[in-house]
């Protein structure tokens, strides 16, 4: 055998730090597990464990058109949801990347300013007739008691940092997260600073229902899920992650503020799992996530999220790669001459390189370097040459980022089937007669999950080391990507408030909304997208 090589035996003393064994996991879902039930009975606690008051409270309509908005992190994405009434279902969306002025901005006003106006933007260019209409009828109205809109789109507001909800169209913001931080926006009712805007611009557009993504998901998914059965639990894995899933009423031990319906049984938890085990009792931490954190805007805050979502893992990777090069052992892109680069040159890093400032590196290239099969990772090179500017990487330079790059990737996935373990043993659906020989369906949605190759594989296989889950339990684990996700999800809510505006309950309602959103499912590719 031949001797390994120095870079080979550095490489691997990093790749090391990143495991998380089959035991690690067992130990974090107990740990998750008991953090969850902690958070169900006081505030205050490392998982929010937050009541959403979606309960899945019914209204009596399935045609018209709703809008949703989801502001997730990175991008701000406007939608339309149009339900025909005969059965089919259409999606216009449109998505801007936020400014990152705007999420560090003086007031919560500037970026809800800045939101309102994609609202326009949208409006006018998808809308353009009801936009019109709108402005017609306004100017026409003049009752005493100011213009009454009952034309105005309902909208269902995706947010997804942590709220403490009020009610279905109330929340204040409990603390910014993935990378905003604008505190005069703390504790205030996002959905009244977005209303507020929208009327500035008077728009036709009433703010109905307040949904967390992971809540978005979950509803979509259920609703569109193939099967008797919804699905268990909704996840996020992009710029950040969490999740939320049905949780029976009566282990809800907390007090609840606001009016919901108690007839279901069952309320929607959003976990902000983000947050899991900020008091470190075990989670890993390698000295570049120590570092990563100190660094962070929120020392001490989401460490779970710190470790897994599409937001820190680049940054973890350039801090690794960093310590790789400094290191006076071996020469890591770096070549005297070009004898020892398989590409006839030396390699050479732009003063300019992502690689030297921090967050520069977007995780987008975890993916790359973990699809890449080429015997010479072609793919991988290139990569690091355009959005790195490391020029001419020698093949065993780009092996070794590859190998941190995969033990990364594979330590988030892993980190992921934690949480999903920990809530599918909660919500008892594996041993539950209901649920025999069924599959236990868990929508996800982000560009990580959905991007990364192998996450949702990776995830599955840790399943099976869960005691308690084991082959068999993870074998009717299906992780399905909720397309749209959001975007339908908030829609549907959007919906289920505009009901609620009219109507009182409804039992068959439930029904017909499955129905609609099943048909949202099929009606896929129809779908006009402006991304
Ligand atoms: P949001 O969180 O705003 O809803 P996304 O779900 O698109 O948006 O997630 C954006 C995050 O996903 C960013 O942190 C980005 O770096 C990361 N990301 C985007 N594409 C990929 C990819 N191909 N592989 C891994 N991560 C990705
Ligand atoms: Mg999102």
């Amino acid at each position: 055998m031949a001797p390994v090589s120095p870079l080979v035996a550095e490489t691997e003393a990093i790749v090391k730090q990143f495991e998380y064994t089959d035991e690690d996991v067992n130990r974090g879902v107990k740990e998750f597990l008991r953090q969850m039930n902690e958070g169900l009975e006081k505030d205050g606690t490392s998982l929010a464990q937050i009541p959403t008051y979606v309960t899945g409270v019914p209204n009596g309509t399935e045609k018209g058109l709703y809008m949703a908005v989801d502001l997730g992190g990175t991008n701000f994405r406007v939608c339309s949801v149009k339900l025909n009434g005969d059965g089919t279902f259409n999606i216009t969306s449109a998505k801007v990347a936020v400014p990152k002025h705007l999420m560090v901005a003086k007031t919560a006003q500037e970026l809800f300013a800045f939101l309102a106006l994609q609202i326009k933007k949208f409006l006018e260019k998808h809308h353009g007739d009801h936009f019109e209409a709108h402005i017609r009828r306004r100017m026409t109205v003049s009752s005493p008691d100011g213009y009454k809109d009952e034309h105005a789109f309902r909208m269902g507001f995706t947010f997804s940092f942590p709220v403490q909800q009020m009610g279905i169209n109330k929340g204040t913001l409990i603390r910014w997260t993935k990378g905003f931080d604008i505190p005069d926006a703390v504790g205030k009712d996002v959905c009244a600073l977005l209303q507020d805007e929208i009327d500035r611009l008077q728009l036709p557009v009433k703010v109905a229902a307040l949904v967390n993504d992971t809540v978005g998901t979950l509803m979509a998914h259920s609703y569109g899920a193939p099967g008797t059965h919804g699905a268990v639990l909704g996840a996020i894995f992009g710029t950040g992650t969490n999740g939320a899933y049905l949780e029976k009423l009566s282990n809800l031990k907390k007090p609840l503020v606001g009016d919901y319906d108690k007839s279901t049984g069952d309320m929607v938890i959003n976990i902000e799992w983000g947050s899991f085990d900020n008091q470190l009792n075990v989670l890993p931490q390698t000295p570049w996530d120590t570092a990563l954190n100190q660094q962070s805007v929120n020392p001490g805050f989401q460490m779970y999220e710190k470790l897994v979502s599409g937001m820190f893992l680049g940054e973890i990777l350039r801090l690794a790669i960093n310590d790789l090069m400094k290191n006076p052992r071996i020469s890591f892109f770096r070549d005297d001459n070009s004898s020892t680069n398989d590409l006839r040159s030396t390699t050479d890093i732009a003063e300019t390189s992502p690689i030297y400032k921090q967050w520069a590196v977007d995780s987008t290239i975890l993916s790359v370097a973990a699809g890449d099969h080429t015997p010479e990772l072609s793919l991988l090179r290139k990569e690091l040459d355009d959005s790195l500017q490391i020029h001419a990487a020698a093949r065993e330079d780009a092996q070794a980022f590859q190998a941190i790059a995969a033990a990364i990737g594979t330590r988030a996935a892993r980190l992921s089937a934690v949480a999903i373990a920990a809530v599918v043993l909660k919500t008892g659906k594996l041993t539950d007669p209901a649920y025999e020989g069924q599959p236990i369906d868990i929508g996800v949605d982000g560009s990580l999950v959905e991007h990364y190759p192998y996450f949702r594989g990776t995830i599955q296989k840790a399943l099976e080391c869960v005691e308690g889950i084991g082959k068999e339990g993870a074998d009717r684990i299906r992780i399905g990507l909720a397309e749209d996700g959001s975007g339908v999800g908030a829609a549907l809510i959007a919906l289920v408030a505009a009901g609620m505006e009219k109507h009182s309950t409804n039992e068959e309602y439930i029904g017909e909304l499955r129905e609609t959103a099943k048909t949202a499912a099929s009606a896929d590719n129809e779908k006009a997208t402006t991304d």
